[in-house]
């Protein structure tokens, strides 16, 4: 191999991994998220919109304008009329390919634009007259930035070659099941025979699908029986519930604990009270009060002499978290240590002290917890915060200082998971729901505004400010330039400093030291910053009862559990609390329904369901992530059937074919394994 050949096969790899492809079995298993029909030519003229569709004919005219932004047009014609193809990005090779007299083939959704019906950024192939058309669908595979569809069909094509196409389920069961055959289905999706029809594909309704997600089905299943079992095989220290010291607590709370608040208390005290560790996800929408339920878990753990760790994402969240904990637990006489990255090297030798030599039983910090300096060998609970910011391996970190035994684990996390999906997800992940938010709370109300009335965006924002409130003015994440993010940021942050100048403008972003962004965010907290423009730092967590306005720029980019949680960052006070979403034209199809949906509703369930639909479950928080096998083919509300037959044949694939039972899980994990056991 020379070189650049070398380095050309290492980002390939890099690409493969993004997408979850460590080997052929994943390859295979790699399936088409739809298929395009280029079979068929469409005359222009007959072109209907809201379809993909093809079309072939001659480059009559192509320009690069300038106005309003560079792009590429081009006018295609065919016998029956022209069309305008429009790209906003491209590469010299498509300008060549589109240079006047050339034959094209265009593959895309037709819009009427100012100049008439238009494709978008088709797809286009350089054809010569009466070349042959594909014949069978055309597969099109979740890709990454410089993974091609071509390469990665090429890659399945050498991976039926190589991987083993074995059918790991029993005949006797996959009869009785009435299931198609591994190897056939897997063939079917990635190939479709030329008699293959759409419909049944993308619906994926096919009987070739439903083989698919059963297996899938099967192994999450297998592995979640196998994870119960691992885990009530090791042994945690029982904490058992001492009560006094929680019951001072509750007493001395300015709040009664709301209904879900304490059954979730009471859940966890039960659990932690086990001789086998606790694996349990508080799952409460933003600001339903999961701190205090983590800090009552906390007191148990250290009423019976055992340390207690909290660990989250960002400094901003740890340091808010150790000053509640602190406010809570110290006049008990506990002593709360705090770690941080941006930690003075005095003050850190002095935690780790206190720490290592059990004096603080409570422990609050970033990922500087895991760190190997620090010692905490009577972790009796580990308490992760947003923990769907962690990767797997930070969080069993946690989980290994301890010697021999392992500590009880409570996860807590904001983004809501649906119920059913819940449920069937994690067979061996407890779940609690806070599913109840504090009294007194008034509901947000959310606007839509166009980016044209920017004006009127920041009178609301002075208007809110005199009289004595606070807002919050987040800028986009712009995925393609962290540089350009910071740059809006600053930019927004000057016009704002500009035209509020009777106010106090403050900035944080993810560039900012975190003692730098500590000292803005407590100058917000104490109201001596009255408007904060932020990039999406501030998205977890961040409790500052007195703003109650957020703005989201670009909030069209936004995800919708994005938009959902930044939204949750006001209406924690009793002020009426309001959030408007600045847009920008065009939406997308995509957009326009995030917009929609975060409008319509505030109940974080019901926007993770449409978050679900609207991304399909493979995404879902961030599911690479998560450590819990999420699904990427099977559809928990519409494949019910398939799990209840998929649960039974794991308790019979386990007990009767053991072997068989390890491949599926080796096929639809492999090398992923290690993290799926968190
Ligand atoms: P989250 O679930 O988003 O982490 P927090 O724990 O930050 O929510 O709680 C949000 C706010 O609600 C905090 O200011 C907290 O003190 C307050 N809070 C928590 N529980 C209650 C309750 N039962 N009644 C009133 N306020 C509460
Ligand atoms: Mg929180």
């Amino acid at each position: 191999m020379t070189a650049a050949v070398r380095k050309a096969s290492f980002a390939l790899t890099g690409r493969l991994h993004k997408l979850g492809i460590f080997n052929d079995a994943d390859l295979l298993l790699h399936l088409p998220m739809r298929y395009e029909d280029e079979t068929r030519l469409t005359p222009i003229r007959a072109l209907a919109s809201g379809v993909s569709q093809q079309v072939e004919g001659e480059v009559e005219h192509a320009e690069i304008t300038f106005r309003p932004r560079r792009q590429l047009v081009a006018r295609l014609r065919d016998d029956s009329g022209t069309l305008v193809l429009r790209f906003l990005n491209f590469y010299p090779a498509i300008q060549k390919m589109l240079e006047p007299g050339k034959r094209v083939r265009a593959f895309g959704e037709v819009r009427s634009g100012f100049w008439g019906e238009e494709m978008i950024h088709p797809r286009v192939l350089a054809v010569t007259a009466g070349e042959a058309l594909p014949q069978a669908l055309t597969p099109v595979y979740p890709a990454t930035a410089g993974l091609a569809q071509s390469a990665l069909r090429k890659l399945v094509g050498r991976a039926f070659e190589r991987a083993s196409l074995a059918d790991l389920l029993p005949e006797s069961l996959r009869r009785s099941l009435k299931l198609a055959g591994w190897e056939r289905s897997l063939r079917y999706l990635h190939q479709p025979p030329t008699d293959a029809r759409l419909g049944a594909l993308d619906a994926r309704s096919h009987p070739a699908w439903r083989r698919i997600k059963f297996d899938e089905l099967l192994a999450q299943q297998i592995s979640l029986r196998k994870a119960y079992v691992e885990r009530r095989a090791h042994a945690a220290a029982q904490l058992h519930p001492q009560g006094i010291l929680t019951a001072r607590l509750i007493e001395a709370l300015p709040f009664a604990l709301t209904g879900a608040q304490r059954r979730a208390v009471d859940e966890i005290a039960r659990d932690i009270a086990q001789p086998y560790p606790m694996q349990r996800l508080l799952q409460g929408d933003v600001g339903s009060g999961k701190t205090i339920v983590a800090a009552l878990a906390m007191l148990q753990a250290a009423e019976n002499g055992l340390q207690a760790a909290l660990m989250a994402p960002t400094e901003i969240l740890a340091e808010q978290h150790y000053r509640k904990l602190a406010g809570w637990l110290q006049p008990l006489g506990l002593e709360v240590a705090w770690l941080s990255g941006s930690q003075k090297k005095r003050e850190r030798a002095a935690m780790l002290e206190k720490i290592a030599t059990g004096e603080a039983l409570l422990v609050v910090g970033t990922h500087a917890l895991i760190e190997e300096t620090v010692a905490l060998e009577k972790l009796g609970l580990a308490v992760v915060d947003e923990q769907h910011r962690f990767g797997v391996r930070q969080r069993l970190a946690l989980r290994e200082k301890v010697c021999g035994r392992l500590p009880h684990m409570l996860m807590m996390s904001a983004t809501p998971i649906p119920r059913t999906l819940a449920m069937s997800y994690m067979a061996d992940l407890d779940v609690s729901v806070l599913d109840e938010l504090p009294p007194g709370r008034t509901p947000i109300v959310t606007k839509l505004v166009a980016d044209a009335r920017r004006d009127e965006v920041i009178e609301r924002v002075r208007d809110a400010c005199r009289e004595g409130r606070q807002a919050y003015w987040v800028c986009p994440l712009i995925e393609e330039s962290e540089t350009l993010q910071l740059q809006t940021a600053v930019e927004t942050f000057e016009t704002l400093r500009a035209e509020l100048a009777e106010l106090k403008v403050g900035l944080v972003h993810g560039r900012l030291k975190p003692a730098e962004k500590a000292e803005v965010m407590d100058a917000f907290l104490r109201n001596e910053v009255q408007v904060l423009v932020a990039t999406t730092v501030i998205e977890v967590g961040v409790d500052v009862p007195n703003a109650s306005l957020m703005v989201i720029e670009h909030a069209e980019r936004f995800g919708l559990s994005q938009l959902h949680q930044l939204r949750g960052r006001v209406g924690r006070g009793a002020a009426a609390s309001s959030c408007v979403l600045v847009y920008a034209q065009p939406l997308s199809q995509n957009g326009r329904e995030r917009l929609k949906a975060i409008y319509e509703t505030t109940d974080g369930f019901e926007i993770a369901r449409r978050d679900l639909h609207l991304r399909g479950p493979g995404e879902f928080i961030g599911a690479r992530q998560s450590g819990v096998p999420l699904l990427r083919y099977a559809d928990l509300e519409r494949d019910v059937d398939l799990i209840e037959a998929a649960k039974q044949a794991a308790e019979e694939m386990q007990a009767r074919f053991p072997d068989a039972a390890e491949a599926l899980l080796a096929r639809w994990y492999g090398g992923r394994a290690e993290l799926l056991k968190a």
